[in-house]
């Protein structure tokens, strides 16, 4: 299905693990520019050095990084739908991002923004543990593997995160409070945002995320 959507909301709000879940119910590519990043890191190229300060910081990358990353790899979305995880992060980000479309002739079907309370959301943050192999994501309480430590789907160890740390976690909150008004007045009027609450588990977020694009039914 040649759905075209960007996933907004605030870190741990969950849109990783929901996108991962969508992207292969509907067969779509599913790019997180976090994940590009911490590849870079991993990798030790240019963009990963400089990337690195800001991430570890719990601060957004700047605009002409985090943009330039993006359109590089443009082409690999394709013109049969993507899932978009963590970008657009600002408004000068979703402007380049429908220039880019449009230069392209496509559109955004939706925007869609995950809401959950504060609590809920650190709570999230300082439990989660990711596999450094394939990037499967984890929680020390609520989606725990098999074996700990242990990544379920490939075998891989299970780390945290050094942004998951508390005071990386303030910044990054507070990094989103600043920019998450402009970035939702700006989908709200173009018609393109829709709001799904993510407090419940994965499932559930995603029938509802499911239900909120006319996908299946509400949960
Ligand atoms: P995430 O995995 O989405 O939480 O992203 C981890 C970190 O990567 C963020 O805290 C930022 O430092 C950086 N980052 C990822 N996406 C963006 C973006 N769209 N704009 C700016 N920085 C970003």
């Amino acid at each position: 299905m040649a759905l075209r959507l960007v996933l907004l909301g605030p870190p741990g709000v969950g849109k990783g693990t929901v996108a991962k879940m969508l992207a292969g119910t509907l067969g779509l590519p599913h790019v997180s520019t976090g994940d590009l990043f911490r590849e870079a890191v991993a990798g030790g190229t240019r963009l990963g050095g400089l990337a690195k300060g800001y991430m570890d910081r719990g601060e957004l990358v700047p605009d002409e990084l985090v943009i330039k990353m993006l359109l590089e790899r443009f082409g690999e979305l394709g013109d049969g739908g993507f899932i978009l995880d963590g970008f657009p992060r600002t408004l000068p980000q979703a402007k380049a991002l429908d220039e880019a479309l449009s230069d392209n002739e496509l559109s955004l079907d939706r925007a869609v923004y995950f809401e959950a309370a504060e609590d809920v959301i650190i709570d999230r943050l300082s439990g989660r543990r990711i596999c450094r192999n394939c990037g499967a994501i984890y929680h020390v309480r609520n989606m725990r593997p098999a074996v700990e430590g242990v990544c379920d789907e490939c075998g891989g160890e299970l780390y945290q995160r050094s942004d998951d740390r508390p005071e990386a976690i303030k910044v990054r909150l507070k990094e989103h409070a600043k920019r998450a008004g402009p970035l939702l007045d700006y989908y709200a009027s173009r018609g393109l945002l829709v709001k799904v609450g993510a407090e419940a588990d994965a499932e559930t977020t995603l029938a509802r995320l499911e239900a909120a694009l006319g996908l299946g039914e509400p949960a």
